[in-house]
């Protein structure tokens, strides 16, 4: 019984150091895989190309600035960097769709102002800006220009004001959707004037100003990044632009604000995003990629000439990122909800 029992605990405790020997090992092996496989992730991330959604149509200012980044992303990453356009709701459909995809970095977003003002402004927003993501960076500032058709009867920004004013509600005020910064702009330029226009939403202000160009609406507020080349070109008209000082691409356009909408100031900020849980490791590597791409002489050439300015290195970053979006979401939606406009 003694014996028994002695060798049947002998057993059990030989059995237990075993498992224990056993289990310490694959632990120990685990590990190693684990460490070995981070360690490969880093160092061979991305093993094939990453796709950079944008929630605006093809051609317009959000893909612009998405396509410029790509091509010089591409270089530093060694994979295509592919911009797929998912256009619709203010672009909140696009955030959805990277919120829930697969956390391994070959999945972005890239979204302006839209992403701090989408939380206020729909009610049944599918996904969190502030928890639903990891940031990569800050990437670049624009500035935004209020154009108008070409065969407007006016000639500057003061007969636009008496022309709106007589016509209001005939006016047709083109935007990207609820939560497009041509939506925000749009609708602070109505708070000023205290008029109602009529707003034709599109699934991105390339549609939007090709509409305009067709005269199919009169008025859209719009990124330099988008209507420089076409206001240089003499198929729109410019009536300002909405910094409060001009700018260097357009030297003789007067802003609003100097032409009596006093304060009036709006400048789109794009950032790029993860889906949450994205390794830390491959975080680091497209951050660096970002500010690479932020360096680059052609991305930086051609930023400038479309009247776009380079975000501060200090912002091109993941904290950078989380606390200015932080304190944009804090700052619109005490606009939105005092305006009171808002989507189910
Ligand atoms: N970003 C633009 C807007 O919010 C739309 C676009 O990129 O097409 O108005």
């Amino acid at each position: 019984m003694f014996k028994e029992t002695f060798t049947a605990g002998r057993r059990q405790v030989l059995k237990s150091t075993g498992l224990a020997a056993i289990s310490f090992a694959s632990a120990v092996f685990g590990m190693g895989a684990m460490l070995a496989s981070s360690a490969a992730s880093a160092q061979t991330y991305p093993t094939k190309p990453v796709t950079l959604v944008v929630g605006f149509a093809a051609g317009g200012p959000t893909d612009i600035v998405a396509r410029s980044l790509a091509q010089s992303m591409t270089k530093t990453l060694g994979q295509a960097v592919a911009v797929d356009n998912k256009p619709g709701a203010g672009a909140t459909i696009a955030g959805n769709l990277v919120a829930k995809a697969k956390p391994d970095g070959y999945t972005l977003f890239i979204h302006h102002n839209g992403m701090a003002t989408a939380p206020a402004l729909y009610r049944k927003l599918p996904f969190n800006p502030l928890t639903d993501y990891e940031y990569i960076g800050q990437a670049v500032d624009v500035p935004m220009t209020l154009i108008g058709r070409q065969d407007l009867p006016v000639k500057n920004f003061e007969e636009l004001v008496a022309w709106i004013k007589a016509n209001k509600a005939k006016v047709n005020l083109a935007n990207a959707g609820l939560g497009a910064v041509s939506h925000l702009c749009g609708t602070l330029f109505q708070q000023t004037l205290a008029t109602d226009l009529t707003t034709v939403p599109f699934n991105g202000t390339a549609p939007a100003l090709t509409a305009l160009m067709g005269g199919h609406v009169d008025v859209l507020c719009d990124q330099t990044t988008q209507t420089i080349p076409h206001i240089n070109a003499g198929k729109v008209k410019l009536f300002g632009v909405t910094t409060k000082s001009r700018i260097g691409a357009l030297p003789n356009t007067p802003s609003l604000h100097e032409q009596g909408l006093k304060d009036f100031e709006v400048v789109v900020w794009h950032g790029v995003y993860a889906p949450k849980g994205t390794p830390k490791p491959v975080i680091d590597t497209l951050t660096a990629a970002l500010q690479t791409a932020l360096k680059d002489p052609e991305v930086m050439k051609r930023m400038k000439d479309l009247g776009a300015e380079i975000t501060p290195v200090s912002k091109q970053t993941p904290d950078g990122l989380r606390t200015h979006l932080g304190a944009e979401i804090e700052k619109w939606g005490k606009v939105i909800r005092a305006a009171g406009q808002y989507a189910d």
